[in-house]
């Protein structure tokens, strides 16, 4: 058993991604050791080329010479003296064995790459640990480059994946279905799981020791159920179950064009949230009215350097013409957290959510913020472009990214560079913080739109990566409703629309309540969209109205919960299905999930 993540049935054979950090054995040589020892040395290195080499090639064959590049460059660092002629005086100096002596230079190349002001250059430190890694591993007669292998219609399974290797295996198309050990409902993994309509269960314990190599795995996405090498019996309810599901799926695309408005008139937006350009169809295909958020720093997981301006400029023109006028909100980078440039890890703060991240960490690179921001100015002419910032806690923070935004629109127009029309400026309501002083933001905010993954986060104090403490997500703790109330409020006030992107938008469990609150829009990943929207036709804006008044007069995260859910079963007589667990109470208490 794990965490439903990504709905969805999948039967396959495990393919077991083995991402655990390589430990470095530490040896002390005698001195007969220490020749063989510097040969050791150079057999990882010339093996090492070699690999780089070769994938140098493919990768040229396949995908142009951009990523080459990078390849080349890591097979220079391989015989840079600095690395080389440094670990071979510690071999015949200090007695120590290869992978260690690696280790040990690697860390004290990255501490150089510290000291550089330059953020481009400090992210270099990634492809130090990238190199370093290839030649322990080939030290320790480890495999490497595995991940370009996934056999198609594999179940992938491992201890942790970082959004960057879900990403692009999905994107592959060879996978059918996810299983990590760690991660929760809204870790970026399962979003990504669930942007690709990939079925995935997170959190499952020790599922990648658990199975092995070629195991048949079924996996339930939607209750997180995984079972290996199940008997013909079990099999044939998860094939019942994979075409009852594909059939609700086909239900609901039909309701496309539909809107989403309740039996009185009470009419709700329902918009997708995306992170790469190939979700648009589906998207559309599921009835999306508009884009709610556009995570854009998933640009930067499969490569090692920032993109150009030119790179973000071809993709919000690309969305915003494929969405043919209708509202796209792209949000500014929100980097940081467990969303890191690079596939390495990046300079580990103690606290990352709590850290440099989204707006913050815009602030204070600024170059990086003004690429995007004159991308997104120029793009601007193609389309209906709402932009918005991440993690806004303070009215000072707007104030800034706003001016910077203004400063670039200013430059634009006087080296001739045509810019849009004035788009609307929105902030994402992510933190108590934000949301106590709503009222003040949106006398500056043109719209607000509220997550709820950090919003629970911060409020609740949940680590949203942490396992052992995903029973505490709740979603309806009357803290987070009143939250949610005075945001609403505020926005109304003001007579700015407010909005929800967060994973609790798309939930049909909640759908009546968020109804009674009166968001004016929803933004969801593209399957969610026709389940949420059957639930809002089906319902009077009056009757939740009542339904969410009960609700906040009860006290416990457990009593709302039971209310909502009997309520709904009272209503519709089929509860929704909460993708995490029928019982969101009941959730095991899960382990830690220690990366991003
Ligand atoms: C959120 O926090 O709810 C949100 C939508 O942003 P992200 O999940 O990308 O942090
Ligand atoms: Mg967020």
């Amino acid at each position: 058993m794990g965490i439903g993540a990504s709905p969805g049935v999948a039967v396959g054979h495990a393919f077991i991604l083995d991402r655990k950090r390589i430990r470095t054995p530490k040896l002390r040589l005698a001195e007969a050791e220490v020749e063989p020892e510097r040969m050791r040395m150079k057999t990882a290195i010339d093996l090492s080329d070699r690999q780089l080499a070769e994938l140098k090639e493919q990768i040229t064959r396949t995908e142009g010479s951009d990523h080459a590049l990078i390849l080349e460059a890591h097979r220079l660092m391989l015989h840079d003296p600095m690395l080389v002629d440094e670990v071979n005086r510690l071999i015949v100096d200090d007695r120590i064995n290869a992978e260690w002596a690696v280790r040990r230079v690697a860390r004290k190349i990255k501490h150089l790459f510290d000291n550089i002001p330059d953020e481009y250059f400090r992210e270099r430190r990634s492809d130090v640990d990238y190199v370093a890694d290839r030649i322990i591993r080939n030290l320790m007669g480890q495999v490497v480059d595995e991940e370009v292998e996934v056999p198609a219609e594999a179940i992938v399974v491992a201890h942790d994946l970082s959004p960057a290797d879900a990403a692009l295996m999905a994107r592959s198309g060879r996978v059918a279905g996810f299983v990590t050990d760690l991660g929760g409902q809204t870790s970026h993994t399962a979003i990504v799981a669930r942007a690709r309509e990939t079925p995935a269960v997170v959190g499952a314990g020790r599922a990648s020791e658990q199975i092995s190599p070629g195991d048949l795995v079924a996996m339930d996405g939607t209750r997180g159920v995984i079972l290996v090498n199940p008997s013909e019996e079990q099999l044939s309810v998860f094939r019942e179950e994979q075409r009852r599901y594909q059939e609700s799926e086909r239900l609901a695309l039909m309701t496309k064009d539909q809107p989403a408005v309740s039996t009185d008139g009470y009419r709700i937006r329902l918009n997708g949230n995306m992170e790469f350009l190939e979700e648009i169809p589906s998207l559309l295909a599921h009835g999306a009215e508009g884009i709610g958020l556009y995570r854009t720093e998933f640009m930067f997981l499969d490569r090692k350097t920032a993109p150009t301006e030119e790179e973000h400029y071809r993709a919000y023109r690309q969305v915003l013409e494929a969405m043919g006028g209708r509202p796209v909100t792209i949000r500014t980078l929100d980097l940081g957290g467990d969303k890191v440039p690079g596939k390495t890890k990046h300079e580990k703060e103690p606290n990352p959510a709590m850290g440099l991240r989204a707006i913050r960490y815009c602030l204070s690179n600024r170059e990086l913020f003004r690429t995007q921001l004159r991308a997104l100015l120029r793009a601007s002419v193609h389309g209906n472009l709402r932009l918005m910032f991440p993690l806004i806690c303070g009215v000072s923070e707007l104030r800034e990214a706003r001016s910077e935004l203004e400063a670039c629109r200013t430059a634009l127009g006087r080296a001739g560079v045509p810019v849009g029309k004035r788009f609307p400026v929105g902030i994402m309501v992510e933190t108590p913080s934000a949301a106590m002083i709503a009222d003040r933001l949106a006398q500056e905010a043109d719209f607000f739109s509220v997550g709820t993954n950090d919003l629970i986060q911060y409020s609740l104090a949940i680590d949203r990566q942490n396992r052992e403490v995903a029973y505490l997500y709740r979603p309806l703790h009357l803290s987070v409703l009143r939250l949610l109330q005075t945001i609403i409020d505020a926005g109304k006030a003001a007579n700015i629309p407010v909005s929800m992107c967060g994973e609790m938008a798309g939930d049909p469990l909640y759908t009546l309540v968020l109804l009674a609150l009166g968001f004016d829009e929803l933004s969801m990943t593209s399957g969610q969209i026709p389940v949420v929207k059957r639930f809002i036709r089906r319902v009077s804006r009056t009757d939740a109205v009542e339904l969410l008044k009960g609700a906040m007069e009860l006290t416990t995260a457990e009593e709302i919960e039971r209310y909502v859910r009997t309520e709904m079963d009272r209503r519709f007589s089929e509860t929704p299905e909460h993708p995490e667990s029928s019982e969101p109470g009941q959730e095991p208490p899960p382990s830690d999930r220690t990366t991003g």
